[in-house]
């Protein structure tokens, strides 16, 4: 395992204890610490860059007191700022708007668009009592649209009757339709990804958010997404404009600096966090816990 950013300012810093306050020299050496633990951690180097000068301009001049190592004070400005950057605790998933609530998911096939469509919707079932039908958008692929069924036959979520030959635009303006007319307060709208963001991908999701007005656009992203994910943030938000991040696979190993750097390129949200494959592994994001997680 990599050594934690406290080791390694300890060696570098520790030594200044008594010294006044913390001068461009001493902090140039912990910047380039900084910068190599969040690179370790996967966050994208355009975001390393920004950030570091941030700290660097709060740690310069910082007084060194007794009572704290420098090493430990330095740390603590980086994860201060880590949490800053990240953002507030539990934002969660905004239904305030007139019935049916649709929500809209993207990203690129295999982030866990599906599993998080269906974990949604089961928590809205469950625990905040909603009426939530899916839709699955995903024309080209028959097997999505059966795996979205199944996962709601499961959840006890009704899905949308999958008809051959619609478009996906017919499919959302179809899935609204049922559930005004079924008295349903939520619509997920699964829609289709690709293995790399293209502009017809865009194109489509520009025109199912036009046709279906969604409340919540959400980027569904892997949390071990690496220097891509400023890409993918940027085109997702840029062309469709996203309200919102869910992360999945923050059960992995990786330290989740994707989190930092989608958050970092968009300024939006970090809704939910994904944890696992089954139906309850969906999280509230806590900004403090990434920012322990990045730092080691
Ligand atoms: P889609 O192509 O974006 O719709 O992706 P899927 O929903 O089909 O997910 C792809 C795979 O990732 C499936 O095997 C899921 O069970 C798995 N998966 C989704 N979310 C998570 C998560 O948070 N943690 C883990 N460990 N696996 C996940």
């Amino acid at each position: 395992m990599f050594d934690t950013l406290q080791d390694r300012l300890g060696s570098i810093l520790n030594g200044l204890t008594g010294r006044g306050a913390l001068s461009e020299k001493d902090v140039a050496g912990a910047m380039r610490e900084v910068r190599r633990a969040l690179l370790e951690a996967d966050v994208a180097l355009e975001v390393v860059r920004e950030f570091t000068d941030k700290v660097r301009e709060k740690a310069v001049g910082a007084t060194i007191v007794k009572a704290i190592k420098p090493g430990q004070m330095v740390v603590k400005i980086v994860h201060d700022e880590l949490v800053a950057l990240l953002g507030t605790d539990g934002v969660g998933i905004d239904l305030n708007a007139a019935s049916p609530v649709v929500i809209m998911m993207v990203g690129l096939q295999g982030s866990g668009k599906t599993t998080t469509s269906a974990k949604i919707a089961a928590r809205l079932t469950k625990r905040d009592r909603k009426k939530v039908l899916m839709a699955s958008l995903d024309t080209r692929r028959p097997a999505a649209q059966e795996q979205l069924r199944q996962l709601g036959a499961q959840a006890g979520v009704d899905t949308l009757p999958i008809v051959a030959g619609q478009s996906p635009t017919d499919i959302a303006a179809r899935a609204v339709q049922a559930a005004k007319l079924g008295g349903f307060d939520v619509v997920i709208l699964d829609t289709a990804g690709r293995t790399h963001i293209d502009e017809p991908l865009m194109a489509e999701m520009a025109e199912i958010k036009r046709r279906a007005t969604p409340h919540e656009i959400l980027l569904v992203a892997d949390a071990l997404t690496g220097q891509d994910a400023v890409n993918l943030a940027r085109n997702f938000d840029e062309r469709i404009g996203i309200t919102g991040l869910v992360l999945t696979r923050m059960d992995g190993d990786g330290r989740g600096g994707a989190a930092l750097s989608m958050r970092a390129v968009t300024g939006k949200p970090i809704k939910l966090i994904g944890t696992g494959e089954k139906m309850d592994a969906l999280e509230e994001f806590h900004p403090g816990r990434v920012a322990d997680r990045i730092l080691g």
